[in-house]
């Protein structure tokens, strides 16, 4: 069991997607403003040469200001203003690549909010936290206010 401390920063950003074969409306292209909070902790290894709590020499678990600097390029790149597609989605990808200049990422899963927050965590935190002192362990994901995943490690 953890008893660490976790720093959460929260990102905002606006992205279309629609979630191949939905039974219902969310099949449609449509959009949402989106928010994230993204948790992180000093990583296992580090913590416990520190006491177990999981701050660095300030009292910090990392600079907020860091991890806005390491998730936010990354979220304005790929995913900010956009569509994020399943890969598998064919007929909306063929739609969009007669759009000129239309930027689209491709998600190896059906971009529910669920695949994106474990995208965020299992595959962009891993690279963009490199280096760090710190490994993301919760990101919850905000679809509208009232429609929101949590998902964790
Ligand atoms: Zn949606």
């Amino acid at each position: 069991m953890s008893s660490a401390i976790s720093a959460v920063r929260r990102l905002q950003f606006c992205s279309g997607h629609r979630v191949y074969k939905h039974e219902s409306k969310c099949a449609h292209l449509h959009g949402h403003n989106y928010v994230v909070f993204l948790h992180a902790q000093m990583a296992a290894s580090l913590r416990e040469s520190r006491g177990g709590l999981g701050l660095d020499e300030l009292g910090r678990v990392i600079d907020f200001a860091v991890l806005k600097d390491r998730f936010a390029p990354w979220i304005e790149n790929n995913w900010d203003h956009g569509f994020i597609l399943w890969e598998q989605d064919a007929e909306a990808i063929a739609a969009l690549s007669h759009m000129s200049d239309q930027k689209l990422f491709l998600l190896d899963a059906n971009p529910t909010a669920e695949n994106m927050a474990l995208h965020l965590l299992n595959v962009v935190a891993p690279v963009v936290l490199a280096g760090s002192a710190v490994e993301l362990t919760r990101v919850v994901l905000w679809e509208t206010e009232n429609c929101i995943v949590e998902v964790g490690r």
